[in-house]
């Protein structure tokens, strides 16, 4: 179980979060942050060891995976406390969006580096720093994105502005947009099968070359072997 210290953003939210606790519910496709009152029977039995999961919340309007997660304090309020956001570890073959640069939140797997085989790197305290993140859409591509920018995918997630899409980036959500809906009902490890970017493909690729490699020198030694030929014919 995760549980966040109190967090008083400022005088006006100080007893909207008074005598109350953040708890983050551990179902993998969730990873809610819920406030949960301190005070509550429930409550009062939170166990560190235990997992929490939102069924378990006493307050009503929270208590479901389904239901979005409520206001949650920003990175810079963690900061003015002093405080780290440690970033669970996503499961790889998640459904997220990525906020990449100078590109809007965007539906992506997460999947092994294919060079690396993968697809989450740890800063030196042991938290999760980067994910490798294979966008979807046309043509698909694939980025180390910063933990902070990586979320869950849920249809309450922060949706780009479509309407301001043009062309091929309009095309390429789209797409996008349709392998989400294919995708989402799948499991992690069906969702990697689809995965573009197969470590396979690549030692595919080697054995290939390797392939290429050995013919031509075969081609060149028969073609010497012929010149020895030639040659000894000459003497
Ligand atoms: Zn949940």
């Amino acid at each position: 179980m995760s549980l966040l210290p109190d967090l008083n953003a400022n005088e006006d939210e100080t007893s909207y979060y008074a005598d109350k606790t953040w708890v983050q519910c551990e179902s993998p496709r969730c990873l809610k942050w819920r406030l949960v009152p301190k005070g509550d029977e429930a409550v009062a039995e939170l166990d560190h060891d235990k997992s929490w999961r939102c069924h378990m919340n006493p307050d009503p309007l929270f208590s479901h995976c389904n239901i979005p997660q409520g206001p949650f304090p920003n990175n810079s309020q963690f900061k003015e406390h002093g405080l780290k956001v440690v970033y669970f570890l996503l499961p790889v073959g998640s459904l997220v969006l990525v906020k990449g640069c100078n590109w809007p939140w965007w539906p992506a797997i997460l999947s092994p580096d294919p060079n690396v085989e993968e697809y989450v790197r740890l800063d030196s305290e042991g938290y999760v720093e980067h994910y490798h993140v294979e966008f979807l859409g046309k043509p698909h591509t694939r980025y180390w994105a910063a933990a902070k920018h990586v979320e869950l995918y849920h249809t309450s997630s922060t949706k780009p502005k479509y309407r301001n899409m043009r062309g091929a980036m309009r095309k390429s959500y789209e797409v996008a947009m349709e392998e989400v809906a294919k995708v989402r009902e799948m499991g992690c490890e069906e969702r990697l099968q689809i995965s573009h970017f197969q470590p396979q493909e690549l030692l595919f690729q080697a054995q290939r070359l390797m392939h290429a490699i050995e013919r031509m020198l075969r081609q060149c030694s028969n073609q010497q072997d012929n010149q020895g030929k030639v040659e000894t014919f000459r003497f």
